[in-house]
């Protein structure tokens, strides 16, 4: 990995640089919260965000594509492919990049890559930007709130400064040319240790640091705190429309009205959707709030690390502030440590 430092006041060249060959795509204010939007100059770009309302799955996993299209009359089936401009992802956070990781894992690096998944994630650079945590971020307890790998340039807010993590001769090309990036001298390197130990300080310590989840969740799988967590659900599905990492969908065909043509759509799905786990002949496998409550925790927070030895929940705290009812892994965490309290006594 090669540092550099450049100048705050160099950001708008470097954006600028980027606008002359991709479409960038970074967060911008959007009603009393942030977005992620196509811009078209470094001064629509809120750096200073906290969270974005949906998360930078959307660009990669949209809410609904064609994958196909056919006819029923000749049987022919068109492959559909989108074409994807070049773009950058300007000033994404270290969860963010973190649950981009995750779904790299599902859809590209698996042993059946998803080339529409790929196609869009081979054309897209990630410039990532370091933030302070809110309230309910908790990405440190899953070692979230740092992003070792997944983004072209990394831009370390040290005081007026960057300190540039690079990581593609591509970005590091056109950072070259658009900014004067320089060796970081010691007093820089103190600021970034500094800052992180700031970053570090800031996270809400009322949300419990419990270690062992993965291990608990198997431990406490039957507890009755599954039937007051899930019995509150309103089966909305916010919670998952907003995080970062649930990527489940369903595949429909849809018919013109004459049935001659159609398509094969891709859609989000999840498991909190009272359908989802209805298999033929009407079983419902999920069938109340505790069982699909439980599932959606059991995936993020056990099941992905025993498969892909990680966890799937980031630590975003978007569905935090989504889900209506208070259903959250921070409330399983507090569980977990009502559970520790009530051992010791
Ligand atoms: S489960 Fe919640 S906190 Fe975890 S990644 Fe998803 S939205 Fe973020
Ligand atoms: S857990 Fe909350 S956000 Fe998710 S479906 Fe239930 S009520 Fe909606």
């Amino acid at each position: 990995m090669l540092y550099r430092v450049i100048d705050a006041s160099e950001l708008p060249s470097l954006v600028s640089a980027f606008l002359e060959t991709y479409e960038v795509i970074a967060p911008v204010k959007s009603g009393m919260s942030h977005a992620y939007s196509t811009v078209e100059s470094f001064e629509e770009i809120a750096l200073d965000y906290t969270t974005t309302i949906t998360p930078l799955k959307k660009l990669f996993l949209p809410v609904r594509e064609t994958l196909l299209t056919f006819d029923t009359e000749t049987n022919d089936v068109t492959e559909y492919s989108e074409p994807v401009a070049p773009r950058v992802v300007f000033g994404a956070h270290a969860c963010d990049i973190n649950a981009l990781n995750s779904l790299d894992l599902v859809f590209r690096d698996g042993p059946y890559p998803d080339p529409y998944y790929t196609a869009r994630r081979n054309a897209t650079l990630i410039v990532g930007i370091s933030c302070m945590p809110t309230d309910t971020c908790f990405c440190h307890l899953w070692g979230s709130d740092e992003a070792r790998f997944g983004y072209d340039l990394f831009l370390q807010d040290i005081g007026g400064k960057y300190l540039v993590s690079i990581s593609s001769v591509e970005a590091a090309n056109i950072l070259e040319a658009a900014c004067s990036p320089r060796e970081a001298t010691d007093e820089e390197r103190a600021e970034f240790r500094h800052v992180t130990r700031r970053r570090q300080e800031a996270f809400n310590k009322e949300i419990p640091d419990i270690q062992e989840v993965a291990m608990l969740m198997d431990a406490f799988h039957s507890d009755p705190f599954w039937e007051e967590l899930g019995g509150r659900c309103l089966s909305c599905t916010a919670c998952a429309s907003a995080c970062p990492t649930c990527y489940c969908f369903d595949i429909r065909d849809v018919r013109t009205p004459d049935g001659k043509h159609g398509s094969r759509e891709r859609v989000w799905d999840c498991c909190m959707n009272p359908q989802f786990a209805v298999v033929a002949g009407g079983h419902n496998f999920r069938p109340d709030g505790r069982n699909r409550v439980r599932h959606r925790m059991y995936h993020k927070l056990n099941g992905f690390l025993a498969t892909h030895d990680r966890m799937l929940c980031v630590g975003c705290g978007r569905c935090v502030r989504a889900c209506k009812a208070n259903i959250n892994p921070i409330e399983v965490l507090k569980f977990f440590e009502r559970k520790g309290a009530d051992d010791a006594e």
